[in-house]
């Protein structure tokens, strides 16, 4: 991560340095002192410390180049020094010679060193004057975003977030779960007919929101509406099937209040043989549906194919249910054991694991990348 980062702001600072070429390109070219080049190279290297003495030494004998002490206040800020680095942008902005690109840039840094010591406020102030106008800087759009997020502030964010849109068609997402987080918010008020007005508009913004679904779903049954209820898992399957483990339970209760099963179960033949992680929730689907000896036939044949750890504590716990035995209950004991401390959601952005669904990745942040393990197996490698 370090080195990504590190690699970023080289990236950047590349980019002031053909800036500044640009801008002083009138005046014949322009070339930064070779130790401006040896300190890019040392933050290559990951060795911050190098290069922090070689800026140093530069903003002293050339206190006029704002790259330097942009690279200055970005070091400062990543050692954790972060009020060095807000007094070196600071200073920077108080300059009157600046031009506009290097103002934003200015700008943009002193909000990062803001974000970097938590005064959130200051920083959505700051950022908030870069995407004023018809020229929104990207970047601080980002990290507007973050703050909002940060702060439960989803109006806010789902307003900045359409303004990332046509540049970054991934932020359909975001909104689509901010909505979401408001239908949490108004739930969490009893406002239940706000909850399914902001999952709707989720839907409006991706369709494929399974979060949305899901909820949907779970009203409709709170609500006693089975059919309506059903009909939302089924577009889950459709969406993506991985999240059919998500989906079993609440088809399992939609059936029983009385819901005929038939479309849910045209969606289920798609699948054959089913997703190795489908196999506890169908098998206790169907024993509701068809009794346990159908069941059965369905995962022996399901598990002929492709064997899983999962698969076989279902089995077992079937096998248990029609002809018990001793031996038979330890082994599912030992299989219960083994396969509880399994985690059995991943994040495919960073790789987290852990046993909860998150939509929001605790980790990376990431919207929506949390999903269930496709394979049992897969999680005991
Ligand atoms: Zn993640």
């Amino acid at each position: 991560m370090n080195s990504v980062l590190l690699l970023v702001l080289a990236a950047a600072l590349f980019g002031l340095w053909w800036l500044h070429r640009r801008d002083t390109r009138a005046d014949g070219p322009v070339r930064l002192p070779p130790e401006y080049f040896r300190g890019l190279n040392h933050l290559l290297n990951e060795e911050q410390d190098k290069a922090l003495e070689v800026f140093l030494r530069l903003a002293q004998t050339d206190s006029e180049s704002v790259e330097t002490h942009l690279a200055l206040g970005g070091l400062f800020r990543r050692r954790g020094e972060v009020e060095r680095a807000i007094r070196i942008h600071q200073n920077l902005l108080a300059r009157p010679t600046l031009s506009d690109d290097q103002r934003r840039l200015a700008l943009l840094e002193l909000g990062r060193d803001y974000m970097h010591a938590g005064l959130l406020d200051r920083a959505e102030a700051l950022f908030g004057s870069l995407v004023e106008g018809s020229r929104p800087h990207p970047e601080a759009l980002e990290h507007l975003l973050t703050i909002y997020q940060r702060e439960g502030e989803w109006e806010k964010a789902i307003d900045v977030a359409r303004r990332m849109l046509p540049v970054a068609p991934e932020a359909r997402a975001v909104i689509a779960h901010c909505h979401c987080e408001l239908a949490e918010k108004a739930l969490a008020h009893g406002a239940v007919a706000r909850a399914e007005q902001s999952l709707r508009r989720a839907l409006q913004v991706d369709g494929r929101c399974v979060r949305a679904h899901l909820k949907l779903c779970d009203l409709a049954l709170a609500a006693g509406e089975p059919v309506h209820a059903l009909r939302q898992a089924v577009q889950v399957l459709r969406i993506d099937p991985d999240f059919g483990p998500e989906v079993f339970g609440r088809a399992v209760a939609c059936v029983r209040l009385g819901a005929r099963p038939d479309e849910f179960e045209a969606e289920l033949r798609r699948h054959d043989p089913p997703p190795p992680a489908w196999l506890p929730g169908l098998t206790h689907y169907l024993c509701l549906t068809r009794g346990a000896a159908a069941a059965r036939e369905r995962l022996e044949r399901a598990l002929g194919q492709h064997v899983t750890l999962e698969g076989l504590q279902v089995w077992l716990s079937l096998q248990r249910d029609l002809e018990a035995g001793p031996f038979v209950e330890r082994l599912e004991e030992w299989l219960r054991a083994v396969s509880g401390r399994l985690p059995a959601y991943h994040c495919r952005q960073c790789g987290y694991r852990g046993s909860r669904l998150y939509w929001q990745c605790p980790t990376c942040r990431s919207w929506g990348t949390v999903r269930p393990l496709a394979d049992g197996l897969a999680a005991v490698e």
